[in-house]
C-alpha cells in the first residue's frame, strides 16, 4: 500500500533516462543486453533522453567499454565481491536500490532465465508494471508512451501495452529479435559507480556449483548458424545427420515443437513461440514444415535454407534458399561438401 501510494502520488517529471539491464555470462556481456541498447538509443533519442547500461557484478569495470561502444551515454556500475555471481536477493535488492537513487523512466532487460527472475521481482518492489517477453519496441504517438508488443492468446494476436499510471516502464525483451548495433569503440560516456549495499548474509542462495547443461550445440541464442530438424527426419537416429552439419559448420543444433514432442530433443534445442526466439546468420530448416509458431521464432534470421521433400511447404515462402527433396539424401551431401571447405 506504501508503494502504491508513491507511485499515485509520484511526479512522473523525475524519471528520466531509458535503462537497459547487462547481463554478463563468463565474464562477457550477453548478447541480448547490446541488442537491447540498439533499441534502447532508439526509443531514448525519441524520448530526447539518455541511453544507460546497468553492470551488476564484480571486477566488470572493463565491460563498460562494450556498452558504449554499443551505444550508451552511461553506464551504472556497481561492483562487489557478494555480486559476481547472479542471485535473486542481491541484484533485486541492488536495482531496486538504483532505481530508487536515480529514477530511471524505462528499463529493458532481457527475457531470458535471469532477466524473467529479475525483472518482475524489482517491477514489485518499486510498485510498477512489467510486460513480459516482448517481441517488439516502440512509441506510441498519441502519449509518448513506450509501447509494448508481446504474443498474446497462444500467439494468435499481437498485443501492444502501455504503462501510464507508474514508472519506471518496465520490459524483458525475448534474446535474437533485435539486431545487435554495430561497435563503435571511438564512443565513451560518463560511468557512475554506486556503492554496493548488499550483504551475504541478505542473500538466501549460495552458488554451491556451477553444471553446465548447455553446450555450444544448444547456445542458440547466441549461434551465428543453427541447423534445425523437425518430423520430417523421421525418425531420431536421423538426427544425428542434423548434428553432423552442425559440427562441421561450427553451429548449434535447434528443433521443431513436433521433434522436442517426440522426444527426438530436450526442449533447450526448441525454437519458436514456446521455444527460443533466435537470429543466426543462416538458419537450416530441415524436413520442418514452417508452422506459424515455429516461424516466430525464427524469422529475423539472416538466410534461411530450407529443405523439404514438399515443394508446397510453407517454408519455402519465407526462405531465401530452398532444396526440394529427401532429408536423409540431401544432408550427407551437405556435410560433405561444407567438409571440403
Ligand atoms: P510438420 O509440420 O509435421 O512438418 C514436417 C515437414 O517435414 C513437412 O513439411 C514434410 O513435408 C517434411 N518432410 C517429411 N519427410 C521428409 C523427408 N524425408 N525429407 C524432407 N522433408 C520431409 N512449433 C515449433 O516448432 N516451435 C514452437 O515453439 C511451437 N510453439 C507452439 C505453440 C502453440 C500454442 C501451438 C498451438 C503450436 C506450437 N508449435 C510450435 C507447433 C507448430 O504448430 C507445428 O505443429 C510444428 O512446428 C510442426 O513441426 P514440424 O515442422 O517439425 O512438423
Amino acid at each position: 500500500r506504501e508503494i502504491e501510494a508513491k507511485q499515485v502520488s509520484m511526479d512522473k517529471t523525475e524519471y528520466k533516462d531509458v535503462w537497459v539491464y547487462i547481463e554478463t555470462s563468463a565474464g562477457k556481456p550477453r548478447n541480448v543486453g547490446l541488442e537491447l541498447l540498439g533499441e534502447g538509443r532508439k526509443l531514448a533519442d525519441a524520448m530526447g533522453q539518455n541511453l544507460a547500461g546497468v553492470l551488476i557484478g564484480n571486477n566488470i569495470a572493463e565491460l563498460a567499454k562494450e556498452v558504449f561502444a554499443a551505444g550508451a551515454d552511461k553506464v551504472y556500475l556497481v561492483e562487489a565481491p557478494e555480486l559476481a555471481h547472479y542471485s535473486t536477493d542481491g541484484y533485486t535488492a541492488t536495482f531496486t536500490e538504483l532505481i530508487n537513487s536515480y529514477k530511471p523512466s524505462v528499463i529493458l532487460l532481457g527475457a531470458t532465465n535471469d532477466g524473467r527472475d529479475l525483472g518482475p521481482r524489482i517491477a514489485c518492489r518499486v510498485g510498477t508494471g512489467l510486460t513480459a517477453d516482448c517481441t517488439g519496441l516502440g512509441i506510441d504517438a498519441a502519449t509518448g508512451l513506450v509501447a509494448w508488443t508481446r504474443p498474446a492468446f497462444g500467439g494468435n494476436i499481437m498485443a501492444t501495452i502501455l504503462c501510464p499510471e507508474h514508472r519506471p516502464q518496465m520490459g524483458t525483451v525475448r534474446p535474437s529479435v533485435f539486431k545487435r548495433p554495430v561497435p563503435d569503440y571511438a564512443s565513451s560516456g560518463e560511468i557512475i559507480r554506486a556503492a554496493n549495499t548488499v550483504k551475504v548474509q541478505d542473500i538466501r542462495t549460495k552458488l554451491v556449483e556451477v553444471i553446465k547443461v548447455c553446450t555450444a550445440s544448444c547456445n542458440l541464442e547466441e549461434a551465428e548458424i543453427i541447423v534445425s530438424g523437425g518430423r520430417g527426419l523421421c525418425k531420431p537416429e536421423n538426427f544425428a545427420l542434423v548434428e553432423e552439419l552442425a559440427t562441421v559448420l561450427g553451429g548449434a543444433v535447434g528443433a521443431s515443437r513436433a521433434a522436442v514432442d517426440a522426444g527426438w530433443k530436450p526442449v533447450l534445442h526448441q525454437v519458436g513461440q514456446t521455444g527460443k526466439t533466435v537470429g543466426p546468420k543462416i538458419y537450416f530448416a530441415c524436413g520442418i514444415s514452417g508452422a506459424i509458431q515455429h516461424m516466430a521464432g525464427m524469422s529475423s534470421s539472416d538466410i534461411i535454407i530450407a529443405i523439404n521433400k514438399d515443394p508446397d511447404a510453407p517454408i519455402f515462402n519465407m526462405a531465401d534458399y530452398g532444396i526440394v527433396g529427401d532429408i536423409t539424401e540431401v544432408l550427407p551431401i551437405l556435410t560433405e561438401e561444407f567438409r571440403k571447405i
